[in-house]
């Protein structure tokens, strides 16, 4: 009797997948240079399905990887070949909307926009949105602890996460909540990329839609009169609801993409978004005009109407694939660094390009300093890939030295395990592995995610560092 064989006698032939051509669609998820062919792939509709899947993993000693939409950015839900995929895209239920208390209860597999749709009307929204929140599924953004523009202000998504239901990797169902009383397993589990089991049922926070929302586009000569005006509306105690930043490549990309009608002469454009009372919204959106218009600004566009306003926005959440229009190749980095340090890095950003003769469009959450640059390349081109990685590489070196993060919101996955000994020395390593063997002894749940060298519990723990630029 094989995996396979119990998962056949569990489900109905439509729902376990071994067919090879139909296991490559999910061979790789949005960061498509990695791909693996997973031995088989499942698509439950239950928790219980996915408890009994996961107990099959455990008496075979398989690893399982769940999967949502596949949207992600650091190749989390990269299948084994010896393992299960677990795919959650028939569980999109929305269980149950509670507006008095403010809480939405869904199943994993729902989109992040659906939930907002789904209460739209009645004036509430989901607030963490990913660009990718048309398409990426909730489990995925829970275990990715995904952002969004409007993070600046209203954080994310473990700020909006009030209990979850898990399988566990044994195949426990287990139920946690903020109300909980001792450790906090929510927090533990919000941000664990799927190494600490799968999440089946998810308790999101609701907002009520602010009375009024208005949004600008400022254009600047070049991205530091862009960045002096970030520092200047912070540093004024406005905290708007998102300031995102293109520089000019970007903007060449969206505009190439999606027409989205920004000044072809900018250097760098701010989207500023600003929400709350009308009163005070309007006086706000005065102030921010008067700083980005004494930092430099050339031309400020308020948007008048819905349309509008989603126009602004289209750019900017088109931005990661629009640049497939100016370049054969790209890869989308993901880092963070303190405000204060956006111009010293993005000034480093500008050396690396120079001195390895490739180009990066950034595009980034200007206000909370997590930077999307987008390292552009021909994959044609002899050298040129593995030179694109370097620079890419580099950059989270430049994060770093900055006191940042080697990600803001795409998560570590298996792409950014190499860099984790560049962050965390061998003991913090050492403490994250055991807070992830407390949850899975075996493991099984999504191995070689995250830590550079996973190893089982009561392995003596070896890291492998890295050096400043190396490539592995
Ligand atoms: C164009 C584009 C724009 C993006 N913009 C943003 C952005 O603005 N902000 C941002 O944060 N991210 C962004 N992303 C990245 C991505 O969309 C998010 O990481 C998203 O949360 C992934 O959701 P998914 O359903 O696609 O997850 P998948 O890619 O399927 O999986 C991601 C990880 O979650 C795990 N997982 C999936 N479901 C579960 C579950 N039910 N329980 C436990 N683990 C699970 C997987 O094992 C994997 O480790 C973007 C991606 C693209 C392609």
């Amino acid at each position: 009797m094989t995996v396979i064989d119990r998962l056949d006698a569990l489900f109905p032939p439509d729902r376990v997948i071994t067919d090879p051509v139909r296991l490559r669609t999910y061979e790789c998820d949005g960061l498509t240079y990695h791909r693996a062919t997973p031995m088989v792939v499942v698509l439950p509709e239950t928790t219980e399905e996915i408890a009994a899947v996961v107990k099959v993993c455990a008496e075979f000693g398989v690893p399982f990887v769940a999967r949502g939409s596949g949207t992600g950015l650091s190749g989390g839900a990269l299948p084994r070949s010896d393992g299960v995929l677990i795919v959650t895209s028939r569980m999109r239920r929305i269980i149950s909307i509670d507006l008095d208390q403010r809480r939405a209860v869904v199943e994993p597999g729902v989109t992040n926009l659906a939930i907002t749709e789904a209460v739209r009307d009645r004036g509430y929204y989901y607030a963490p949105d990913p660009s990718s929140q048309q398409i990426c599924s909730i489990g995925g953004n829970v275990a990715e602890n995904s952002g969004g523009a409007h993070c600046l202000k209203y954080g994310f998504t473990v700020n909006h996460v009030l209990a979850l239901e898990v399988v566990t990797p044994n195949g426990e169902i287990m139920e946690i909540s903020e109300d909980d009383f001792g450790y906090d397993l929510l927090g533990a589990f919000v941000g664990s990329e799927g190494t600490l089991g799968i999440a089946t049922k998810i308790t999101v926070r609701l907002m009520r839609a602010p009375e009024a929302v208005t949004t600008l586009l400022a254009a600047f000569p070049n991205i530091e009169a862009g960045g002096q005006a970030v520092s200047a509306i912070v540093g004024a105690g406005i905290v708007p609801a998102a300031i995102e930043m293109m520089d000019a490549l970007a903007i060449e990309a969206a505009e190439a993409a999606v027409a989205c009608g920004y000044p072809p002469e900018a250097g760098a454009v701010l989207i500023v978004e600003l929400d709350g009372p009308a009163a005070e919204v309007e006086s706000q959106l005065a102030e921010v005009i008067a700083i980005c218009v004494g930092t430099g600004s050339f031309e400020q566009r308020v948007a008048a109407s819905a349309d509008e306003r989603a126009k602004i926005w289209k750019g900017r959440k088109s931005a990661f694939a629009a640049v497939g229009r100016i370049s054969p190749a790209y890869i989308v980095q993901d880092g963070v660094v303190p405000r204060t340090s956006l111009g010293e890095v993005l000034a480093g950003i500008d050396a690396l390009q120079v001195e390895f003769g490739i180009r990066v469009a950034n595009v980034f959450h200007a206000g909370d300093g997590n930077l999307h640059p987008l390292v552009l390349f021909d994959d044609t081109a002899p050298g040129e890939g593995h030179r694109a990685e370097i620079v890419s590489g580099r950059i989270l070196d430049l994060c770093i030295l900055h006191g940042g993060s080697i990600t803001g919101e795409h998560g570590v996955g298996v792409d950014k395990a190499r860099y984790m000994p560049r962050m965390f020395t061998d003991a913090d390593l050492d403490t994250m592995q055991r807070v992830r063997c407390a949850f899975d002894p075996g493991g099984r749940s999504n191995p070689g995610k995250v830590f550079p060298t996973p190893r089982l519990c009561g392995e003596v723990p070896r890291v492998r560092k890295g050096s400043p630029g190396e490539i592995f």
